[in-house]
């Protein structure tokens, strides 16, 4: 190797207080201190050494070796006196130090430094220690004069100094030249962590490999592929899967969640104290097929790498989902509770009888079918030949035995198989001379099932695979909720406990034994749907601000978001979405509200301007304003292109305007010439803008529901607004007919961007709490077509009876927007 007078020295010891041992911790197949020691091989240097402690030494060697170290065993606690030690045996001019925390070392920004720190020293300059600062958490390393840290050691005693390396430089700066270097762009991410030093750093460190491995990235990474994994959303949103390991629940829920944690990169918690016998023989059976060890894990991880958290676990208590709803999200799949409060999104996959609560999705697609698929699933006549009885392994109910022999009477010649699922099950000791082949639960039996004439199961996920497979199914009911799914979703079954010949027969001429059409056939992925909510985003109330205690109501949910309503303010409020914020842009106005309302804003000015004639002439009769002579300041807040600032002006307020639309607001400003300022409220200061602090009346048009920190905005505008002034808003009203007459249509519909829906009759007790009285409510926004009795009758527009329902929606407020005009008191 060419001489560069460099040696690279990683430290090292097992003796982690927070992570013991993590140096050699398996990380997706090779140990933590392998990835450092392959990225500090990319360093040019003539030497490598990891420097350890004595007790480590022995542990350390064989990793060193294999990754071209050497191994040099010093102090535990005097750090620095081992580096000198390290030093004295070899001749080296240049040090570059990392530590063993980081398997995302930035090689690139190393050798960088190395090369910086010589360049100094080979002038007239001078440099005794070098780093780069601005690199993520725990990537640094340090580059240093092997004779200037001799020196730097001899002259200090002190115990701190002696624990680290850098200190005994930089502590010192009156001696040494110490620079740190601001790090060049691509390598400058203060904010971003890689380093493992706590349990969650090494889960973060697992999806980092996770994805690196997924796009075929090899190590040593570089920068740009860790930079990648670290924006990647399975590293960004990682996602802890709850599935129920309890002995009784079955084996499906375990199942269901490794498939989709092998789809999505997610981590599985599978408890210590599992109940659930077949556990361990099905997370190998996943890790057999790639499923890295890594991905299970037997505590959930604390707030500093916050997962979303997904169970499937049938049914929690009300303790296990305020424990797993804290500071995270909570999706629950399949979950039966009644505490479903908690979760911030519901998706049921096996279709159930009947559910009080609404989910947000409900989708069979979901579930995995098989890919093995019966050839003659199309035939009306089939000999059976083979029978499988599955009841979950567990069968708590003990169906299996009574199962296998009706089915021995009845088909004497074919050949029953009972899957059961331990020793503890008693008809181990029968199977000698029942004729019936018992035998343990199957890896991979969704790919199996097709090779069966008839599946006996319960009601669940089997069945339906076994449908999909083309094989005729017949269901044991063990409860009368299950006998009424069966009958719901068209699956043959025998009610009856003693399984009699009978009922058999009964079950086996039914027209539903080969229920083919249970499925649409939709395939969906459960990992990649999952993995696009835990990007979903969780909100509390925007007036209040704060998380409650208690899981706020829900008020609806649907696909992309739910509702709650706020248990302190009362206000309904956007608490869950899956949909990325809106960038207002600047070309808002000419393409989104041509793309809304066909028409561009300047061609609507005109009627927009109407409306605010009349509106201008409420708060005038509200406010008291006379003439010209006593001109009164108005600010409208997202005054668009300025057609209530016209109206406003013509009914003699002295206007003021602001938007985030900057097309908007030269609009205003050059053609209208009213003074606006482009900014985004809050953040505005209309002393130093307008040179007004309080304005007479403060104005805002369909704006108010897009305000995600509304609780902000509103004691801005309190404080905009003089005492006596008024405050006056337009929104789309949680009270309209359309509302009222479906509330999850409507909620389905609501823009977005809406954060927060006002409802007229709790408007005062919420703008109480900024200071304001309500004065007047306008209902506005009748659309009699959208009443239930006008749709069902097909009334024209004219008729008596549309004009009944017209005056009905004025008189009871049912508008499907609402004013609202309040006093600052
Ligand atoms: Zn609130």
């Amino acid at each position: 190797m060419m001489k560069t007078n460099r040696t690279v020295i990683v430290q090292c010891r097992l003796s982690s207080t927070r992570l013991p041992g993590k140096a050699l911790k398996d990380l997706c197949g090779k140990p933590v201190l392998a990835y450092v020691l392959e990225s500090m091989h990319k360093v040019k240097a003539d030497h490598y050494f990891v420097a350890t402690d004595e007790a480590s030494y022995e542990q350390l060697l064989p990793v060193c070796k294999e990754y071209g170290f050497e191994c040099f065993a010093g102090s535990l606690d005097d750090v620095l006196g081992r580096f000198i030690s390290l030093l004295d045996t070899i001749k080296t001019k240049t040090v570059i130090r990392a530590t063993a925390d980081n398997p995302f070392l930035f090689y690139e920004a190393a050798e960088e430094s190395a090369q910086l720190f010589e360049e100094k020293n080979n002038g007239k300059t001078h440099c005794d220690y070098l780093t780069y600062s601005g690199l993520p958490h725990g990537s640094g390393v340090e580059v240093f004069s092997a004779e200037s840290l001799k020196k730097a050691a001899s002259e200090t005693s002190e115990p701190y100094d002696h624990e680290h390396v850098g200190p005994a430089f930089y502590n010192h700066k009156d001696k040494y030249v110490c620079d740190f270097v601001p790090a060049p762009r691509r390598f400058n991410y203060p904010e971003l962590r890689t380093t493992i030093d706590t349990y969650s750093d090494f889960l973060r460190a697992v999806s980092m490999l996770n994805y690196l491995k997924s796009h075929n990235y090899e190590g040593p990474f570089t920068t740009e592929q860790i930079l990648e994994a670290c924006q990647s959303n399975s590293v960004k949103y990682p996602v802890v899967l709850v599935p129920s390991v309890v002995k009784g629940h079955g084996t499906g829920h375990l199942r269901r969640c490794l498939t989709a944690a092998s789809q999505g990169g997610f981590f599985v918690y599978v408890p210590e104290d599992k109940t659930l016998k077949e556990a361990d023989s099905l997370i190998e059976e996943y890790i057999a097929q790639g499923l890295s060890k890594n991905q299970i894990i037997t505590s959930i991880p604390d707030e500093s790498y916050l997962p979303a958290i997904i169970t499937d676990t049938f049914e929690l208590t009300q303790n296990q989902l305020k424990e797993l709803a804290k500071n995270r999200s909570l999706i629950s799949i399949d979950e039966g509770s009644k505490y479903t409060d908690y979760c911030d999104y519901l998706l049921d996959i096996i279709p159930s009888y009947k559910c009080e609560r609404r989910a947000n999705i409900t989708n069979s697609a979901f579930i995995t079918l098989p890919e093995n698929v019966r050839s003659d699933s199309d035939a009306e006549e089939r000999n059976i030949e083979k029978v499988l009885i599955c009841l979950g392994g567990e069968d708590p109910s003990n169906l299996t035995m009574p199962a296998a022999q009706a089915f021995r009477r009845k088909f004497p010649d074919a050949k029953i198989t009972a899957i059961i699922s331990n020793e503890d099950n008693p008809y181990v000791d029968y199977a000698g001379g029942t004729n019936i082949e018992f035998i343990k639960p199957v890896a991979g039996l969704r790919e199996k099932l097709f090779e069966y004439d008839i599946v006996v199961t319960h009601y669940g996920l089997t069945a339906f695979e076994a449908v999909y497979a083309g094989c005729g199914v017949i269901l044991l009911p063990t409860t009368n909720l299950h006998k009424k799914l069966a009958e719901k979703y068209n699956f043959a079954y025998v009610g009856d406990k003693s399984i009699s010949d009978s009922a058999l027969q009964t079950a086996l001429s039914s027209e539903n034994l080969y229920a083919k059409k249970i499925l649409s056939g939709e395939k969906k992925s459960l990992g990649e749907f999952l993995r696009h909510l835990s990007a979903g985003k969780r909100m509390c109330c925007p007036v209040c601000g704060k998380v409650p205690s208690q899981p706020d109501e829900v008020i609806s949910r649907n696909e992309t978001r739910t509702y709650r309503r706020c248990s302190t303010c009362g206000m309904v409020y956007m608490a869950f979405t899956t949909i990325e914020d809106k960038k207002y842009k600047k070309e808002y106005f000419f393409e989104e509200y041509k793309k809304q309302y066909g028409k561009t804003y300047e061609e609507d000015f005109d009627s927009i301007k109407a409306q605010g004639m009349r509106r201008a002439a409420i708060i005038k009769s509200l406010s008291g304003v006379g003439g010209a002579a006593t001109e009164k300041n108005l600010l409208d807040i997202g005054c668009a292109y300025g057609p209530f600032l016209a109206a406003a002006s013509e009914s003699s307020f002295n206007p003021f305007g602001t938007d985030i639309a900057e097309d908007a607001v030269s609009y205003v400003q050059q053609k209208l010439k009213y003074p606006a300022v482009c900014s985004a409220f809050p953040d505005i200061d209309t002393a130093e803008e307008f040179g007004i602090t309080q304005f007479d009346v403060v104005t805002m048009w369909y704006v108010i529901e897009h305000f995600k920190d509304l609780g902000k905005v509103l004691r801005k505008v309190s404080t905009l607004v003089r005492k006596g002034g008024l405050f006056a808003f337009s929104t789309p009203s949680g009270e309209g007919i359309s509302a009222v007459s479906d509330k999850d249509h409507f909620y389905e519909i609501s823009p977005t961007d809406h954060y927060t829906i006002w409802e007229p009759s709790r408007a005062d007790s919420i703008l109480r709490i900024f200071g304001f009285r309500v004065e007047r409510i306008v209902s506005t926004g009748h659309h009699p077509e959208r009443f239930p009795s006008i749709k069902k009758s097909g009334a024209q527009k004219g008729s008596l009876k549309w004009n009944l329902v017209d005056a009905i929606s004025h008189a009871r407020g049912l508008g499907d927007t609402v004013e609202i005009y309040c006093r600052k008191i």
